[in-house]
């Protein structure tokens, strides 16, 4: 008799059912699948487990009391790094889509997992299994939405792929590592990008009406370490709008409730990571968390510039000041938030200091988030180390 896998028993859940995770929930995909089976133990929202899988990832998980893993995670090495030559269109220079094209070209793996647009829209993000350096091409530049990437597990195991690249953000990484085991693969590599202040496709549109001066041509935008968001337009032109002009009041409830209750902005389970934040204006920041991550960079090192990561600045001050004004939705007039703008750039945090801004300011008001909304789930929904770092300012009742 052939025995048959628990989770063949599951069946998905229909696209207009309510997920397990509720209002909390990320659309990661894995409810798409019948790995809904093991959701109440995998899911980032419902059992948050951070610790216990990095111990299963990376062989241990993050020393706390070494402030760049209490910060950045479990790793081995961190970098600058940008393209010699930039792929077009990219989100940056193209680091995360060159990494997976040599993967492919070289037989490491079979298939990438990865995120392309629809045809309507360059927004609506469609989860596929790219198996050419073109469709890897094709899924180039963020989609700035919640994207349901684990929605094509089942097709991995149908497909009988046993090597496998997933590229991904931290929720849909945290699933996918607590189902890894399940998904009868010889070798699976994890590429994640670091994840913050998602918005579903309605959420972006009211972002970008708020926002920008023609949401209607938006390619691109990206908020950056000089405290604006650049946006790029379909006719190449840029715009930028400091992040203190932001209409916060209105803004306040545009990002995804699963984003404002997440703790995993630097995707602690994969095994590289590919982000901008702690790194110089125009450069990537590279995060090699294990021995496989140090062999898929390799992969491309001959592509890249380099330089070591550098930290100037102190970013605490703007941090705690921050925390009021966004907690009750105050909006600076346009030429002070320019002005602001213009100081904070000149004397602020660069470099590691500035990721740490952006983390400190986002663990912040998340955990106030989730004190408010979801008290009885603060204690273990956020991670020791996100209330260490919390815990080093003073939040409003
Ligand atoms: P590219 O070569 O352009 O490849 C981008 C890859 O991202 C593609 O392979 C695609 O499959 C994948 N992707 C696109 N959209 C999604 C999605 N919605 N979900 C999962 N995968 C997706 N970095 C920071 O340092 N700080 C941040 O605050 C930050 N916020 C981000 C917020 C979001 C919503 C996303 C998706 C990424 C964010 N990043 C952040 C990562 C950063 O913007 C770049 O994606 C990263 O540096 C890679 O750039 P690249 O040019 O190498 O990527
Ligand atoms: Fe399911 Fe993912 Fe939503 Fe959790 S976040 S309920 S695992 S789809």
């Amino acid at each position: 008799m052939t025995s048959v896998s628990p989770h063949k028993k599951a069946r998905a859940l229909k696209s207009t059912s309510r997920r397990p995770a509720k209002e909390l929930c990320s659309e990661c995909g894995l409810c798409d699948t019948y790995y809904i089976h093991y959701v109440k133990e995998a899911c980032a929202f419902i059992n948050q487990q951070i610790g216990e899988l990095e111990e299963e990832t990376h062989t241990r998980s993050r020393h706390l009391e070494n402030p760049d893993e209490l910060y950045f995670g479990v790793h081995q090495d961190m970098i600058a790094a940008k393209k010699q030559q930039p792929i077009e269109g990219a989100q940056w220079t193209g680091i995360v889509s060159s990494i997976a094209i040599e993967m492919l070209n070289r037989g490491l793996v079979e298939g990438v997992v990865c995120v392309q647009n629809t045809k309507e829209d360059r927004f609506q993000p469609m989860p596929v299994i790219a198996r050419t350096p073109e469709e890897i091409l094709a899924a180039r530049v963020n989609k700035p939405t919640l994207s349901p990437n684990l929605s094509i597990l089942e097709q991995v195991e149908k497909s009988g792929m046993k090597r496998l690249l997933v590229i991904g953000v931290g929720c849909q990484i945290q699933a996918l590592r607590a189902v890894e085991k399940q998904l009868g693969l010889e070798k699976l590599y994890v590429l994640g990008t670091p994840c913050v202040d998602n918005v579903n496709r309605a959420g972006l549109q009211k972002f970008l009406e708020t926002t920008s001066r023609s949401p209607d041509t938006v390619v691109h935008y990206e908020f950056m370490q000089d405290f604006r968001v650049h946006f790029k337009h379909e006719d190449g032109s840029s715009e930028t709008v400091p992040f203190f002009g932001l209409k916060t009041n209105k803004l306040k409830d545009v990002f995804a409730p699963s984003c404002m209750s997440c703790f995993d902005y630097v995707n602690s389970l994969a095994d590289l990571v590919v982000g901008y934040m702690g790194a110089p204006f125009g450069w990537q920041w590279i995060v090699v968390r294990n021995d496989t991550g140090k062999e898929m960079l390799d992969l491309v090192k001959d592509q890249l510039d380099t330089q070591p990561v550098t930290s100037k600045g102190n970013r605490k001050e703007a941090v705690q000041q921050s925390i009021p004004a966004y907690d009750k939705g105050v909006t600076l007039p346009m030429w002070a938030a320019k002005l602001m703008g213009v100081v904070i750039e000149k004397i602020g945090p660069k470099g590691l200091e500035y990721a740490r801004f952006s983390i400190d300011s986002h663990f912040t008001r998340n955990y106030l988030y989730v004190k408010r909304n979801h008290p009885e789930k603060l204690e273990a929904h956020v991670p020791e180390f996100a209330k260490r770092i919390v815990g080093q300012y003073k939040l409003p009742e």
